[in-house]
């Protein structure tokens, strides 16, 4: 099943994608109520149909309640290109890395990424995939991972490369003002094999740039469920946002950094294609 949030009247809605039309849930104001409320997503109040078109798109979850809990370096070839630009030697990490990327309000589908241009020039894209924690998850054994997860959607983790460089820590350079967005819906998680195993893109001006699979990361979903969970309670609603694979612009040789006008397109298989213009 797909879940869209959705403008309706200026009233944001959740809504079942059923290809090109719109079933709004009724009952539930925002995908963060839907989730922490439990529903049997089978017995959903389903009201009238509209055209996709007719309606503005937003972010599956355009406010979280939390910050999204972010991987790095999880794809190998990812990681080596990342070595490679700051000058160092690449050595497979020995535990997963973690940070956090504050999203005050998400990119829709198709709106603008404020570019910050004027704060640092590198600017670069990451596709990944994000999972959605479906209840509140506390010591979660790795086999019962999957029974915490409520669906997928996509993520660009924007990121600032020399604010990344300058400040020797992640947190500012991939939280800036809409530099996440994310979507187009969420996928609930029995549409996928455990793990989901999905072709991962993403293109620049049309050019393909990265093209791998999200059964590459180095620490699966399982393994970052288990560990995270075991020392940290993960909310219903938590977006965990996997990490990226090889082929963003600092990896590129020389690096090729976003530029005003830019349009990135992040897809992946079975979810869809989350396009936006740089401002
Ligand atoms: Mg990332």
């Amino acid at each position: 099943m797909k879940l869209i949030t959705y403008l309706e009247g200026g009233r944001e809605r959740v809504g079942r994608l059923d290809g090109d039309t719109v079933r709004p849930v009724g009952g539930f104001s925002s995908m963060l109520e839907l989730i922490r409320s439990g529903q049997d997503l089978t017995t959903l109040r389903l009201l009238d149909p509209a055209p996709l078109s007719s309606v503005k798109l937003l972010s599956p979850i355009p406010e979280p309640g939390q910050d999204v809990i972010c991987l790095g370096l999880n794809y190998q070839a990812h990681a080596e290109e990342s070595a490679r630009f700051k000058q160092s030697v690449f050595e497979r990490p020995e535990a997963a890395v973690y940070f956090s990327k504050r999203m005050s309000r998400a990119v829709a589908p198709n709106d603008p990424i404020e570019g910050h241009l004027e704060l640092d020039e590198q600017l670069d894209y990451e596709a990944e995939l994000a999972v959605v924690i479906g209840r509140d998850a506390r010591n979660v054994r790795r086999e019962d991972a999957f029974d915490c997860v409520f669906g997928y959607t996509i993520v660009n983790d924007v990121s600032a490369r020399g604010l990344q460089g300058k400040h020797k820590q992640w947190y500012f350079a991939k939280s800036l003002d809409g530099f996440t967005p994310m979507g187009p819906c969420i996928v609930t998680a029995d549409e996928f094999d455990r793990p989901p195993a999905l072709p991962i893109r993403s293109f620049v001006n049309g050019e393909p740039r990265q093209n791998a699979n999200t059964d590459q990361l180095i620490f699966d979903i399982p393994y970052i469920i288990a560990e995270l969970s075991g020392g940290m309670t993960l909310r219903a609603g938590t977006i965990i946002s996997t990490g990226t694979p090889a082929g963003v612009g600092m990896g590129m040789q020389p690096p090729r950094f976003l530029k005003k006008g830019d349009v990135v397109r992040c897809e992946i298989e079975g979810i869809g294609a989350l396009e936006n213009p740089i401002a």
